[in-house]
Order: structure tokens, then C-alpha cells, then sequence
């Protein structure tokens, strides 16, 4: 399936509305303006976000001066995708890297997000950018997630840095950016454990192990299936330790679109990087507009 297609399909519902208009009027509007509504509605965005987009999109559509040689439907079209990349924070938001030592990345996610996989295809991403990477496992709950880490570590050809289950993550975490700095290695990804639920010992331990390695990127990674829940999330765990934004994952599943068209408006945090499937190759960076041309088709 196209990714979002069911966006796709229910904005398509609207243009095909003005189809014969000569021009965008309040009242023909109105009707287009219902459907795109309800197309961000089912594709599970934020209801605040769906307001101020359909408000934004009304006024700018009536206000705009006729473009001639450009239809009603193709004016609307234009705006709905200005404004879709605007949602979506405009421009593409790179990661930053320290300027002098290494960069530390800390890593944060409910279980089953995808956050083992992200840390190696982070690696991965780090490696085609020229960069040496080591990967820290900081997960001291299930022993199954160090394992993983390293196999996948193993795969991605980079070191992963663990001390077993027996050790804080905090220690764990500052041993192993003492290790990476020796090693002059320009990048330290350390994992987190990750649990079913946000609590509080889960947010005290992300606060003491970012209290140790201050990290330059603090990305909270989110499953793309969970909709708006990810906006909320994204902006919780930003009220508690505060982060730099978000890696989206599984975008290649039968997501509606709510994660990716809420995160940043709600939360105030960019969405940096998506992943888009199982493999090592496939994490890049959030491209708005890219991904504004994707759901318009
Ligand atoms: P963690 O508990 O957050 O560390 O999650 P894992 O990294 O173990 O991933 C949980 C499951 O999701 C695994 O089966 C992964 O293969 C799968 N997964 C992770 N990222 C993606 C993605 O972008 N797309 C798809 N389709 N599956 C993913």
C-alpha cells in the first residue's frame, strides 16, 4: 500500500469538489474544507492540529488573489501542501554534532518501538556519513536487548560498548563515553531501557544517565502506528528530560499519517530521522516537504 494512502485518497475527495470552479470562494470551500478535515481526522492527528490546519488553509485559500492559468483545485492543492510542510516543521532538521570530543546521542523509547534496531541503523547512518560510531548498551532489564545490540552492532560493523546487567546505566553510560573518547570515536549511540508504559522510574533513570554523559542529541524514538499518541508522548518526555526530537519508525507499515503530521506541532520537537523498515539502510532524515509531496500524491 502507498504510504498514508488513505490521506491521499480522502484529500483527493476535496479537490475533485472544485473541479468546474472559477474561483475559491467561502462558500465553495466549504464543502472540500469538510473533507480535508476529515481526512486529517481518520488519519489520526491531534483535533487541535486538524482545527488550526483547516483554519489556516480556509484563509489563505479566500485571500488568495486568482493565479492565472492556475485552476481553483490546483490553488488549493498548493496551499494545503504549503502548509502541510509548515505542520511538519518547514525544514528538514539535521542532527547536530558536537563541536569539539565526541557527540553523544541518548536514545529513549516505550518497548517495542524499534529503538534496538534504530541504535544500529543509526550506527549504520553515522558510518556513510564518514563517522565512527560505538553503541552503548544501556538496557540492564532484559538481557535479550544487550544480545541483540551487539548482534546487530556485529552486522553494522560498529562496537558495542556493554557492562552486562549488573551495573547502573549511568555508569555504564559515562564508562562507555570514557572508552569511545579514548578510541577517538566520533559518535557514542547510547540505548536506554525502554518499558510498556511511561513511569517514573523510567523517566528518573533517563534523567541521571543524561546528567552523566550530556548528550548534544537527546532523540526520543517513536512507533509511526500510534498516531497521535506519539505527538503526546514526544511532548512528555520532553516536559520531563528534555530532548532534541524524535525518530520515527515502521512509516513503512500501515501508518495513517497522525504521528508524522502532529509531532512537531504539538510538541514543539522536530521529527529528525524515519525509519521505514526492517533493514540497516533504511533510516533517513524527515524531509517535510518530501513527505508532504508523498501524502499529496
Ligand atoms: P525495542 O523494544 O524498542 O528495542 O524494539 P526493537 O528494535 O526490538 O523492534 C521491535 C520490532 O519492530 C522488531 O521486530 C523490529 O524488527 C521491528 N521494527 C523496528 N523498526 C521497524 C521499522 O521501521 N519498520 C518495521 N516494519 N519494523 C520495524
Amino acid at each position: 500500500a502507498e504510504m498514508f494512502g488513505q490521506l491521499t485518497t480522502g484529500f483527493e475527495t476535496a479537490w475533485n469538489k472544485l473541479r468546474g470552479v472559477d474561483v475559491l470562494t467561502k462558500e465553495n470551500m466549504v464543502e472540500p474544507m469538510r473533507d480535508i478535515r476529515r481526512a486529517l481526522l481518520e488519519a489520526d492527528v491531534s483535533l487541535p492540529v486538524v482545527r488550526r490546519f483547516v483554519q489556516s488553509v480556509t484563509d489563505r485559500a479566500i485571500g488568495t488573489d486568482v493565479i492565472r492559468g492556475v485552476k481553483p483545485d490546483q490553488q488549493l492543492v498548493k496551499i494545503v501542501r504549503d502548509e502541510l510542510v509548515q505542520l511538519m516543521g518547514g525544514e528538514v532538521s539535521d542532527l547536530v554534532f558536537a563541536k569539539s570530543g565526541p557527540t553523544v546521542i541518548l536514545l529513549a523509547g516505550l518497548q517495542g518501538v524499534g529503538k534496538t534496531t534504530v541504535c544500529a541503523k543509526l550506527a549504520f547512518y553515522l558510518k556513510k556519513l564518514g563517522k565512527s560510531c560505538m553503541l552503548v548498551a544501556g538496557d540492564v532489564y532484559r538481557p535479550a536487548a544487550i544480545d541483540q545490540l551487539k548482534i546487530l552492532g556485529e552486522q553494522v560493523g560498529v562496537p558495542v560498548y556493554s557492562e552486562g546487567t549488573d551495573v547502573k546505566p549511568s555508569q555504564i553510560a559515562r564508562n562507555g563515553v570514557e572508552e569511545a573518547k579514548k578510541k577517538k570515536i566520533d559518535v557514542i549511540v547510547v540505548d536506554t531501557a525502554g518499558r510498556l508504559q511511561i513511569d517514573k522510574a523510567m523517566m528518573d533513570e533517563l534523567k541521571e544517565v543524561k546528567k552523566a554523559v550530556n548528550p548534544t542529541e537527546v532523540l526520543l524514538v517513536v512507533d509511526a502506528m500510534t498516531g497521535q499518541e506519539a505527538a503526546a508522548l514526544v511532548t512528555t518526555f520532553n516536559i520531563e528530560i528534555g530532548i532534541t526530537g524524535a525518530i520515527l519508525t515502521k512509516l513503512d507499515g500501515d501508518s495513517r499519517g497522525g504521528a508524522a503530521l502532529s509531532v512537531k506541532e504539538v510538541s514543539g520537537k522536530p521529527i529528525k530521522l524515519v525509519g521505514r523498515g526492517e533493514k540497516m539502510d533504511d533510516l533517513e532524515l524527515f524531509y517535510p516537504d518530501r513527505m508532504a509531496g508523498r501524502i499529496l500524491g
